[in-house]
């Protein structure tokens, strides 16, 4: 379980988050909906560790990892922007986090393996990244988060670049696998509809607070304020 337990994050003087509470629960698909500039990413990056919060305490299980770095957290990071490594080859981008730990050659071929053939990638493991679709690339990236087997996957509109066809896909698939090998995801997207499609829980965030959390039905059908309606579209 991860607990947030009053996190701030200040930027100088501005408050991008103020004092967050939340409990993401092992294995649940949570998801960070707001819109442009509320906190979600910032929220994200505190969770990593890339972010320290300016006051605050972050918990994976009863570990107190808010002075932990994030190469110390067992997380998997998959981001909108970042970039495959482009002189290497998909097989080599993928084994690149196992390498980083010194992982024995066999285990790193297997893993790599493995975690290709999940993704329908295997045949594209002696590719360079500018020889693949943005989807391809987009399942490359998440490969690479997944092949260290972390325990918590966090993901900043993983699906932003896809045409909508192709969103669709890797959504199922990303849902799939992250329920499939029991990881925790927390998944931030200003998409409603992707949030009510995929979350277990939502948590609605706005201007660096937390709004409301529950399931998709709770915050469609019965949202705390005309902001979280307006913004889901809820029926009236
Ligand atoms: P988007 O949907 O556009 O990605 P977001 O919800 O992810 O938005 P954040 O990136 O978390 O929003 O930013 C929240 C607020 O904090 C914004 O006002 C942003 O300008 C500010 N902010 C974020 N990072 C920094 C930084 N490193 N320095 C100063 N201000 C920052
Ligand atoms: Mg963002």
């Amino acid at each position: 379980m991860i607990t947030l337990e009053g996190i701030t994050k200040k930027f100088g003087d501005f408050t991008a988050l103020d004092r967050i509470n939340l409990k993401i629960e092992d294995k649940e698909f949570m998801a960070l909906l707001g819109p442009s500039g509320s906190g979600k990413s910032t929220l994200l990056y505190t969770i990593a560790g890339i972010y320290r919060p300016t006051a605050g305490r972050i918990y994976f299980d009863d570990r107190d990892v808010t002075e932990i770095p994030p190469k110390d957290r067992n997380v998997g990071l998959v981001f909108q922007n970042w970039a495959l490594y482009p002189h290497m080859k998909v097989f080599k981008n993928i084994a690149f986090p196992l390498e980083l730990k010194k992982a024995p050659k066999g285990e790193i071929e297997k893993k790599v393996r493995e975690v290709s053939k999940m993704l329908h990638i295997e045949r594209l493991l002696d590719r360079y990244p500018w020889q693949l679709s943005g989807g391809q690339q987009q399942r490359v990236a998440i490969a690479r988060a997944l092949v260290k087997e972390p325990d918590v996957l966090l993901l900043d509109e993983p699906l932003s670049n896809l045409d909508a066809l192709l969103r669709l896909e890797v959504r199922a698939e990303l849902k799939r696998l992250q329920k499939e090998l029991g990881i925790t995801a927390v998944y931030v997207t200003h998409d409603q509809a992707e949030a009510l499609a995929m979350a277990d829980r939502i948590a609605i965030i706005k201007e660096g607070k937390i709004l409301q959390v529950g399931d998709p039905d709770e915050v469609y059908y019965k949202p705390a304020y005309k902001f979280v309606a307006g913004f889901l579209g809820s029926p009236p």
